[in-house]
C-alpha cells in the first residue's frame, strides 16, 4: 500500500478545515470547531492501487513558528498552499509558507508536483484582495500549481485537487 502524507497548510481562517472535511464529507461545515492540530485518514483505490492517505491539519496552530512548520514541511509528501481571496495577508503567509518549503526541498523536481497553491472563497470576490494573476504568479514563480475555488460551493474542484495530488504522489 501506497502511504501519502499532504499537509493543509495557510493562516488561520482561510477554510484549511472546510476544504478537508468538505472532500471527506462531501459536506460544507460552516463553523468547523476544532482547535488542536489532527491528522484525518482516509484509504483510496488509485488505478488499481490502495493508498493510504493521511491529511495534516494544523488547525488553529496553523504557521504557530518557523519550527512547527519545518516539522510540517518534514513530515509531509505534498503540500496544500490554502488563503483567502478576500484577505491580502493570508496570501503573505502562503507565500512565505512556499518560499520556506523551497528553500528546505531546493531542486527536488518531485516537489514540483506536490505543492498546490489554492486560492478559496471565491464566492467572495466583491471583496477580493488578491487578484487571480497575483495566485497564477505565485505558483509560476514557485513551481506550483495553481487553483482558485470556493470550498462552500465547488465540491468537484475540491475532489479533483485531491485526485490529482494522490495522482501526482503515486507517480513520484
Ligand atoms: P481554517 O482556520 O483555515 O481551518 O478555516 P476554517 O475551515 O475553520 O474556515 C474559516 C471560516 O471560513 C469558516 O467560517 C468557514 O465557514 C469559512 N469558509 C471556508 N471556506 C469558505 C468558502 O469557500 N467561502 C466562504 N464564504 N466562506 C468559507
Amino acid at each position: 500500500m501506497n502511504d501519502i502524507k499532504i499537509a493543509v497548510l495557510g493562516s488561520e481562517g482561510v477554510g484549511k478545515s472546510a476544504l478537508i472535511v468538505r472532500f471527506l464529507t462531501r459536506r460544507f461545515i460552516g463553523e468547523y470547531a476544532s482547535s488542536s492540530e489532527c491528522i484525518y485518514r482516509k484509504c483510496l483505490s488509485v488505478d488499481g492501487r490502495q493508498v493510504h492517505l493521511e491529511l495534516y491539519d494544523p488547525c488553529s496552530q496553523a504557521c504557530e513558528g518557523k519550527s512547527a512548520l519545518n516539522d510540517q514541511i518534514h513530515w509531509a509528501d505534498g503540500f496544500i498552499l490554502v488563503y483567502d481571496i478576500s484577505d491580502r495577508s493570508s496570501f503573505l503567509t502562503a507565500k512565505a509558507i512556499v518560499h520556506l518549503i523551497r528553500e528546505l526541498h531546493l531542486g527536488s523536481a518531485k516537489r514540483d508536483s506536490l505543492i498546490f497553491l489554492v486560492g478559496n472563497k471565491q464566492d467572495l470576490c466583491h471583496m477580493r484582495e488578491v487578484q487571480r494573476e497575483e495566485g497564477q504568479r505565485l505558483a509560476a514563480e514557485y513551481r506550483c500549481q495553481f487553483y482558485e475555488l470556493s470550498v462552500a460551493e465547488h465540491y468537484q474542484e475540491v475532489a479533483f485537487i485531491f485526485s490529482k495530488m494522490v495522482q501526482n504522489a503515486s507517480l513520484g
